[in-house]
């Protein structure tokens, strides 16, 4: 890559990304080409974000039209797209109403404030504790950073927004607990930890969690930024689980690589933001919003059907494999613990012309939806060989 990048880079932005010593030039599917014309397969979708890779044609189509019509226009005014994902993203989940954002962050922000208003409104203002999970990752704002459950995040940032309280997943009297102790607004979990590792919740914490809040009239709310649209073989996570949340946030996959957050909101909390309450800038931007409709149309069973047998592929693929001790995830949300530190193995990949992610000490894969047979198989035996090495 040329050196004349990387020092306006080091001298010009924050360093507040270790990047690897690659320039990506452009790419096509799962394959991403570098500015030395080198090929990479990519299995990291810019972390789970280019849900069909990069420069797919059916999506760009579907951005080029809406540039060329109008690229915004603040809500102020109706937009066609906007309107439309609003209508498929509540047909798709049985939720009533969305609000748009930008980013997973924000997607969190507004279910934290859903809650927030709900509970005070229904029950008092001293409800208003979000109780999250240990490990868990809900986003860079002050407050997301609080709904986080993990220290080292918090460390730099005090005073952290008050109301949040951290709860080990999987031991539920300990999250009913403080459910009641804390006079609980709402539950906020991750169905599957992508941050915190590739772990997935037990499925009977998931069911009970989501009984006792709702019998408690606590908001159970889903955090699907990582794992949603597609990415673990259901169009939302939570439904492998068999619960129906009241809440749902979610960004990162539903733009394909356009900036968009969404908060779906349920039956209980459907109109519970009036005139004023929340608002956006840039939230429901048509071009981000025209992407996210064609990357939602393309989700359907059959491509969920893929999704799932390509995870088989990968579980079998690497369990029990040479330098691998275990494999984790759902769906083609995929954790790898292997014998050699991770952040080795994903270089080592790199060199070899695979791109890889880690997330704490597992190599994390998270793929294009599509990404076809041949290059995942390929992907693969360049993971296996450079794990057992
Ligand atoms: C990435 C992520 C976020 C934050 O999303 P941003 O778009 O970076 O703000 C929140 N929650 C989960 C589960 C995530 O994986």
């Amino acid at each position: 890559m040329s050196g004349e990048i990387r020092k306006k880079d080091a001298q010009y932005i924050a360093g507040t990304y270790k990047r690897f010593p690659v320039e990506i030039a452009s790419g096509h599917g799962s394959v991403a080409v570098d500015t030395d014309g080198k090929e990479y397969i990519d299995l990291g979708s810019g972390i789970a974000v280019t849900s069909f890779g990069m420069a797919d044609p059916v999506w760009q189509a579907a951005v080029t039209e809406q540039i060329g019509k109008v690229q915004h226009t603040s809500n102020l005014y109706y937009t066609g797209p906007c309107a439309s994902l609003a209508e498929q993203l509540c047909l798709r989940t049985g939720m009533k109403k969305v609000f748009f954002s930008n980013s997973g962050a924000e997607a969190n922000e507004c279910a934290i404030k859903a809650a927030r208003k709900y509970a005070a409104e229904k029950k008092g203002p001293e409800h208003f504790t979000i109780v999250t999970l240990k490990n868990s990752f809900h986003g860079r704002t002050l407050t997301t950073l609080s709904a986080t459950g993990q220290e080292h995040y918090h460390e730099l940032y005090r005073p952290l927004t008050p109301g949040f309280a951290h709860v080990t997943a999987g031991d539920i009297d300990e999250l009913k607990r403080v459910c009641l102790d804390t006079k609980a607004a709402g539950i906020l979990v991750e169905c599957v930890q992508g941050e915190g590792g590739v772990v997935p919740l037990d499925p009977g914490y998931v069911k009970a969690a989501a009984e006792f809040a709702h019998e408690n009239d606590i908001l159970f709310m889903v955090d699907e930024v990582q794992t949603g649209n597609g990415r673990t073989g259901q169009l939302y996570a939570y439904m492998n689980f068999g619960v129906v949340p009241d809440v749902v946030s979610t960004a990162k996959g539903l733009g394909g690589g356009l900036p968009i957050g969404a908060t779906l909101l349920g039956e209980k909390v459907e109109n519970i933001f009036t005139y004023g309450d929340h608002g956006s800038t840039f939230g429901g931007n048509p071009v981000a919003c025209a992407a996210a409709l064609s990357v939602l149309n393309r989700i359907d069973d059959d491509l969920l059907a893929e999704v799932r047998r390509k995870s088989e592929f990968l579980f079998k693929t690497f369990t029990g494999a040479p330098g691998v001790e275990s494999v984790s995830g759902l769906g083609l949300m995929i954790g790898i613990k292997t014998v050699k530190p991770a952040g080795e193995v994903v270089t080592a990949a790199m060199e070899k012309g695979v791109l890889a992610l880690t997330a704490k000490d597992k190599v994390r894969l998270l793929p294009a939806l599509n990404i076809p047979d041949e290059l995942l198989k390929k992907a693969a035996e360049v993971l296996l060989s450079v794990m057992a090495e």
